[in-house]
């Protein structure tokens, strides 16, 4: 396990790339975003609503995801506020919501002045799913993801929606492929096959287990019924330099609050990902499995912006990379209905040991960053 000299990512990030130099490339793509000619992207995105403005007659021009974080408030004002377009807002909200989640919503709908639609999943489903995810993949939020998609795509294209306007592109902004098709014009077709951290696909993980009936919010509509309906999907940072810290500055102003406890354990920030209390523990599993979560997240986010020097990354990561999250560990074990040993014992069968070692009776990175 190594780090990146210029930010704190480690070399076992699945999918992140080095250079010879031992820079990653998210901080190579940070560079390369500097250089980007933003107000002719910004005049892009006015070309396409310029185009499907009104064309829905009297239904929505643009469906907009939300969760109830920072993000989602900045992309409804940037579509409705900035592109003048008739936002519906759509929220496939995770079941344990927060209390600010709920709040944030709220505010968003009131003071953006949108409609909403929340597509809920029977409890049943999503619950089996989550366990399957967990035991078998040490990745209980793995359905999630492909029910969000699914979701808000699914309805688009019943309201006959012609954009949907998703924020950021991970795969460019974390180190991935800036070279695919999609990061040329922004589209967000690749989602369709976005299966986070998979090691097998959505139909396989469900097969013979899941009534296909129960699956409609978890398929994604085939992308051929998208070009037929002529609905197009986009990134919205493709066209605007995004900046989660920038979004929830704009956010606060629209009455968003971040957690009012202040930061979580393990966190630096207190307003990243506020909505919803299970993905805490899906986030911890990735530091057992590669060695790293939230405070390297959140510093790298920092520095690639240059809010932050890699040396106050380093003092974060040191100081909060071992705290576990226990703030929602009760909500994770009742949800799941999980005893809270039998769920610990779970969690070690995703620990790495070739990058674990244990050192005087507590588990520690073999090699931990300096
Ligand atoms: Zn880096």
């Amino acid at each position: 396990m190594n780090y990146c000299k210029k930010c704190v990512m480690p070399d076992t990030k699945p999918g992140l790339k080095f250079d010879t130099s031992g820079v990653c490339f998210a901080c190579i793509n940070a560079e390369k975003k500097t250089k980007i000619n933003w107000q002719k992207r910004n005049k892009l995105l006015h070309k396409i609503c310029n185009e499907i403005r009104g064309k829905n007659k009297n239904g929505y021009d643009c469906v907009v995801p939300v969760s109830g974080g920072k993000d989602s408030m900045y992309q409804t004002y940037m579509m409705s506020k900035i592109y003048n377009l008739k936002v519906l807002a759509v929220s496939v909200p995770q079941h344990c919501q927060t209390e600010e989640g709920i709040e944030n919503l709220n505010s968003l709908v009131t003071n953006l002045n949108v409609d909403l639609i929340k597509v809920t999943i029977r409890h049943k489903t999503h619950k089996k799913l989550r366990l399957i995810g967990l035991k078998e993949m040490g990745n209980p939020s793995y359905s999630e993801h492909k029910s969000v998609f699914a979701g808000v795509t699914r309805v688009a294209l019943n309201f006959k929606v012609p954009l949907v306007v998703w924020g950021e592109d991970i795969g460019v902004e974390f180190g991935g492929n800036v070279d695919k098709k999609s990061s040329k014009e922004g589209l967000a077709d690749d989602l369709i096959n976005n299966d986070l951290f998979a090691d097998v696909s959505f139909s396989e993980f469900v097969k013979n287990r899941i009534p296909k009936n129960e699956l409609y919010f978890y398929n994604h509509p085939d992308i051929k019924e998208f070009k037929n309906h002529k609905v197009k999907t986009i990134y919205l940072s493709h066209f605007h330099n995004w900046d989660g810290y920038k979004n929830f500055k704009l956010a606060m102003k629209f009455g968003f609050t971040g957690r009012k406890k202040g930061p979580l354990s393990g966190n630096i920030l207190n307003y990243d990902n506020i909505d919803e209390k299970l993905c805490e523990m899906h986030i911890w599993i990735k530091m057992l499995k590669y060695g790293f979560w939230r405070p390297t997240d959140q510093s790298c986010y920092h520095i690639w912006n240059r809010r932050m020097t890699r040396e106050e990354g380093v003092e974060n990561v040191l100081k909060k990379q071992y705290e576990f999250p226990y703030e929602y560990l009760k909500d994770f074990l009742d949800y799941h209905s999980l005893k809270e040993g039998e769920f610990m014992d779970e969690l070690e069968n995703w620990r790495n040991k070739d990058i674990w070692v244990k050192k005087n009776r507590k588990w520690r990175l073999k090699n931990e960053i300096s």
